[in-house]
């Protein structure tokens, strides 16, 4: 393979010239700060936040490092995994030039990213069992394709897709295989981030928004080698994570046990929960999940739906979505939550 991430940077990108903040001009030790233009009177608030946060998020790098087992310099840091998805765009696609490799049904906010930057998508639906089609991504690639989207376990499906053609695309492609792995923490499968050595085109997405039960605080990773995330770095606006989400995040970082708990609670509802299903006269099929959320196949998607919102129940309705026909996604809830969908599913005739 001959990758060159020289020759995939946009142009103007490898030539740009980052924006310095106040706070990258002075690092040393100082105790009178009059270089940003901050209100040095304080805040009107208990806790004070008049002062710029780390435009390197350093602290919380380090908490992100010591649990992941990642250096801390092949991680960048995203409003949401949805800025990390936008900043790989602004970086690698020449708009109304490049374009890039989604495989429906999938994440809806690679196609989005891709329109909002002028960017074409081809498509390359997964097989009829929710896996990657390795003949029909290489017909499409040609020299302009930047990105390849992989999403495992992927959304809405809920399976993960096999590790071999996953490798496979790693291997054959020369621009950049994006796995997002929002959904990894409830997988029977490893995640990909003890590869990133062995992957120069690697990029792994995750985020603080699933397992890690904070979606409100607005964090997502990518992990890749240290030249591609140097270059994310010159994109990203210089203070894309603010302090509350810095000091909250790294907080929250020293209670895996109490994650790992959640998630072993939410898998072993999923599973009670696809069994439960199956008896339900309205459901026709439950496919196997690796996520925190079941597809399921009804009689009518649109009628259980609306019917469902009749009792206060809001599940998403994927039936319009390319092999998702008459299909709900629907997370897990809590315990009572579970019972209430179960019981409204159970009385439709
Ligand atoms: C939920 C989800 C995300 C998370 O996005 P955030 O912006 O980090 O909240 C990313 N990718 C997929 C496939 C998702 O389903």
């Amino acid at each position: 393979m001959s990758f060159s991430l020289q020759s995939l940077i946009r142009k103007n990108i490898a030539a740009l010239k980052p924006y310095s903040s106040a706070r990258d001009e002075f690092s040393g030790e100082a105790s009178v700060f009059l270089d940003a233009n901050e209100n040095s009177l304080g805040s009107p608030t208990i806790k004070w936040y008049n002062r710029y946060p780390d435009p390197h998020q350093k602290k919380l790098k380090a908490a992100i490092s010591a649990v992941k087992n990642v250096p801390a310099d092949q991680i960048f840091l995203g409003n949401g995994s949805d800025e990390c998805i936008d900043i790989l765009f602004r970086t690698f696609c020449e708009p109304g030039v490049d374009n890039v490799i989604v495989c429906p049904p999938t994440y809806g906010m690679y196609e989005v990213s891709a329109a909002i930057n002028d960017v074409a998508v081809r498509k390359a639906p997964l097989t009829p069992n929710f896996q990657l089609d390795i003949v029909a991504i290489e017909k499409l690639v040609d020299s302009n394709t930047k990105i390849i989207w992989l999403c495992s376990p992927n959304n809405p499906s809920g399976n993960s897709l096999n590790r071999t053609d996953i490798e496979t695309v790693l291997n054959n492609f020369n621009g950049i295989v994006v796995i997002d792995e929002a959904y990894i923490n409830f997988s029977r499968q490893k995640s990909f981030i003890q590869e990133l050595a062995e992957y120069p085109n690697l990029v792994i997405l995750q985020t603080f928004s699933k397992a890690w039960g904070l979606a409100g605080l607005r964090l997502g990773m990518a992990f890749a080698q240290q030249p591609i995330i140097a270059i994310m770095d010159k994109v990203k606006p210089p203070y894309n994570i603010n302090q509350l989400t810095q000091e909250i995040v790294t907080d929250a970082l020293q209670e895996v046990g109490m994650v790992n708990d959640m998630i072993k609670e939410i898998v072993a509802m999923r599973e009670a929960l696809a069994k439960v299903f199956m008896q339900i006269p309205v459901v026709e099929k439950v496919y196997p999940s690796d996520a925190n959320f079941l597809l399921v196949k009804v009689k009518n998607a649109q009628s259980v739906y609306n019917y469902l919102l009749t009792k206060g129940i809001v599940v998403r309705d994927r039936s319009n979505v390319i092999l998702c026909n008459e299909c709900l996604r629907i997370t897990i809830g809590t315990e009572q939550e579970n019972t209430l969908l179960v019981d409204a599913l159970a009385a439709i005739e």
